[in-house]
C-alpha cells in the first residue's frame, strides 16, 4: 500500500472564512489527508485565541473526516516533518498574494526540498475576501452573512458587542 498522501494548510484562520473553508473543501478530495495548521504566532495580535481558532476550525469541519486541524510554532517545514506530510498547501486570490507566497514556497524548498507547496485557488465568489476584511466589515455594523459560518458570524457579533445588522 502506498503511503497515504498528507497536505498541511497553514494560516492564521482568524477566524476561518468561507474562502478558507472552499479551499479545505477542494483539497480533501485530493489529499487522503488534510491538516489545518493554525500558527500559533506571538508576534500578531490576533481577535481570536489560537484555542478559540482552533475550536471554531474543528466544529465547522467536523463532518469531513479526513481534515484534522492542529497548531504548530516555529518552522513551517519542521512541522511538515513531524507530521509526515509532502505536501503544504496555500491559497492564491490574486496577484497580490503572489510575491510573498512564491518567496515563502521556495524558501521553504531550499529548507526541505521534499516538501512540494501546492497552490489552490478559490472559488471566485472568495477571491477579495481575508480574515481581516471580514473583522473590519463587522466592526463597522456590516453583514459578513455568507462571507463566513454562522457560527463565525455570531462570535464576531460577541467579541465586537454589537448586534447582526438587520
Ligand atoms: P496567513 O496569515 O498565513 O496568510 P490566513 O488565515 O490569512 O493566514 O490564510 C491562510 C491561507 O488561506 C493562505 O494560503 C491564504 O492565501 C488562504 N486564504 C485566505 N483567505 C482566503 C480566501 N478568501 N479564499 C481562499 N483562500 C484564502
Amino acid at each position: 500500500m502506498s503511503t497515504p498522501l498528507t497536505a498541511i494548510y497553514p494560516g492564521s484562520f482568524d477566524p476561518v472564512t468561507n474562502g478558507h473553508l472552499d479551499i479545505i473543501g477542494r483539497a480533501r478530495v485530493l489529499f487522503d489527508r488534510v491538516i489545518v495548521a493554525v500558527l500559533v504566532n506571538a508576534e500578531k495580535h490576533p481577535m481570536f485565541s489560537c484555542a478559540e481558532r482552533v475550536e471554531i476550525l474543528r466544529n465547522v469541519t467536523r463532518l469531513w473526516d479526513n481534515v484534522e486541524v492542529d497548531t504548530f510554532d516555529g518552522l513551517l517545514v519542521h512541522y511538515a516533518v513531524a507530521r509526515k506530510a509532502r505536501v503544504v498547501l496555500r491559497a492564491i486570490r490574486a496577484v497580490t498574494d503572489y510575491d510573498y507566497e512564491f518567496q515563502m514556497a521556495l524558501m521553504n524548498r531550499r529548507m526541505q526540498p521534499d516538501i512540494e507547496t501546492i497552490f489552490m485557488v478559490p472559488g471566485e465568489a472568495y477571491s477579495y475576501l481575508s480574515s481581516s476584511l471580514v473583522k473590519e466589515v463587522c466592526e463597522l455594523g456590516g453583514s459578513v452573512n455568507s462571507l463566513v459560518p454562522p457560527l463565525v458570524e455570531s462570535l464576531l457579533h460577541e467579541k465586537i458587542g454589537r448586534d447582526k445588522p438587520s
